[in-house]
């Protein structure tokens, strides 16, 4: 059994400290999960309804202490934490509707003496990993259609992140959703990876984090042939075109670029700009970036946060070096305020320019409040800078053309398009991503598939 140090990014205060399971304790916890089972799929989609409202209602009562709680332990501004609550939430409201809705269908037979009809059951027990940078949200993103589905669920939070999780989990089972049908695990993740993925009871992983880590959680699903969503990392383009209007372009790039310090996987990492707007475009946009806040999240003026340890301050920086080394300026920022000893990481908000194409910034996903502007002359050539990339989760393009927009959209290889949008998730739509960017969907009616197996009876009469 070992212990975990939940710190405040923003002081490197340690704010709690929790015990981990051992690999007995995390096996009894997912036997548990079994045993529920049988019961919570046997509610009716009505009752397992009510009860995910009457959740809904318990997380904005504490809405809050949720909001400090994800900004003590994850270090975003108190207003973007409690947008972070109400998001969750949404999940929750979406799918307790969608629990009613999950349909069967009956097939024109062949013979007469004959019926077919397809049926939905839950798929099982569902066990979930998340990261730190959403903790409630990357939480009820799962937690909401598999229990709506009719699943149990349990969960491995990020070690950085658990409080709010655990939180949320409280306030399930005081809304009255059975302690078995929804639980957390804290433990050792390669441990906790190894028993989600080999016990025969769990039927599907959902797992939200690094493509490294997804595709290794991958790899050791198909020893026990587990159904798998996977929501991976990201290396989101922008593509600002000559007619954009630059306005918008600049106040939609700053909302979605700086928000959790550049730290989500739909962060724009990557801004290709027509030629002839550059200028304008990046004057504009320094001039909005210097008038972003960095400081502790819960000091209302502030507006851009700490990143969350040591290892995401130095490949940031690592980017940052790499990228000047090869001949960018830094339009902005560039600097730091750094305390090892503390354990605070507070990265100044950056735009760079004149970046070369083999800088790393250029492929790897960033993690940071960091943006690279390279520049296009031809549509095509800023498409082919822009899929070029393993990753395929979200992009972004301003353009006041339609026809433009529409060339974009349709030859841009990413499963989330933001045309003159910079705030692009919802829980009635389905986010995901192509490519090394994961597979499956969450949110929307997508979202509640995978979530359930399809079943097929052939009456004879
Ligand atoms: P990470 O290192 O992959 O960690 C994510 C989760 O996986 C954590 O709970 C972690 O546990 C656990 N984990 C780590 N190694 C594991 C292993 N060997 N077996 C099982 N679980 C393991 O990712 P992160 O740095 O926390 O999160 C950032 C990444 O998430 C970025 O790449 C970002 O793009 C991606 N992300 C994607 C989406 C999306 O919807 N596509 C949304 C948000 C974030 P510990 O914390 O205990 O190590």
């Amino acid at each position: 059994m070992g212990v975990v140090h939940v710190s405040n990014p923003a002081t490197g205060e340690i704010i709690h400290s929790l015990q981990t399971s051992t690999k007995e304790e995390v096996t009894a916890k997912v036997d548990k999960a079994q045993l529920a089972f049988p019961s919570w799929k046997a509610l009716t989609a009505y009752d397992r309804s009510k009860l995910l409202i009457a959740w809904a209602a318990m997380i904005r009562e504490n809405r809050q202490e949720l909001g400090e709680l994800i900004t003590l332990e994850n270090g975003k501004p108190l207003a973007e934490a409690l947008g972070e609550v109400d998001y969750a939430v949404s999940y929750i409201d979406w799918y307790a509707e969608e629990a009613k809705r999950i349909y069967g269908r009956t097939i024109p037979t062949h013979v007469p003496n004959k019926r077919l009809s397809v049926t939905r059951q839950p798929i099982g027990v569902v066990a979930a990993i998340t990261p730190w940078n959403f903790p409630a949200a990357m939480m009820t993103r799962k937690a909401a259609p598999a229990l709506a589905a009719g699943c149990t669920f349990i969960v491995k939070p990020a070690e950085e992140t658990p409080l709010t999780t655990i939180r949320l989990i409280e306030l399930a089972h005081r809304a009255g959703i059975p302690e078995d049908a929804v639980q957390y695990v804290l433990a050792d993740a390669p441990m906790v990876g190894e028993i989600f993925t080999s016990h025969k009871a769990v039927r599907k992983i959902t797992f939200t984090g690094s493509t490294a880590v997804g595709k290794l959680l991958l790899s050791q699903c198909a020893q026990t042939v587990k159904h798998a969503t996977m929501e991976l990392g990201g290396h989101a383009p922008i593509i600002v075109a000559e007619d954009a209007n630059i306005a918008v372009a600049v106040e939609q790039t700053i909302i979605a670029k700086y928000r959790n310090a550049g730290q989500t996987c739909v962060s724009p990492n990557r801004l290709i700009v027509h030629e002839n707007i550059a200028a304008t475009f990046t004057e504009a946009l320094v001039a909005k970036v210097k008038e972003l806040k960095v400081g502790n999240g819960m000091e209302a003026d502030v507006s851009v946060g700490p990143v969350i340890n040591r290892k995401g301050f130095d490949k940031i920086q690592d980017q940052i070096q790499d990228a000047l080394s090869k001949g960018a300026d830094a339009a902005v920022g560039g600097g730091h305020n750094v305390d090892e000893e503390q354990g605070f990481y507070f990265v100044e908000p950056t735009v760079l320019t004149n970046v070369s194409a083999d800088a790393k910034i250029m492929t790897e996903e960033t993690f940071g409040p960091v943006i690279p502007i390279v520049t296009f002359k031809e549509l095509d050539e800023a498409i082919a800078i822009a899929n070029d990339s393993l990753y395929g989760l979200a992009t972004y393009f301003f353009t006041e053309s339609y026809k433009t927009g529409t060339y974009l959209s349709e030859n841009l290889d990413y499963g989330i398009v933001g045309w003159n949008d910079g705030i692009i998730s919802a829980a009635h739509a389905p986010f995901g991503g192509m490519k090394e960017s994961g597979m499956g969907r969450e949110g929307g009616t997508e979202g509640i598939e995978p979530y359930l197996e399809t079943k097929y009876v052939s009456m004879s009469l």
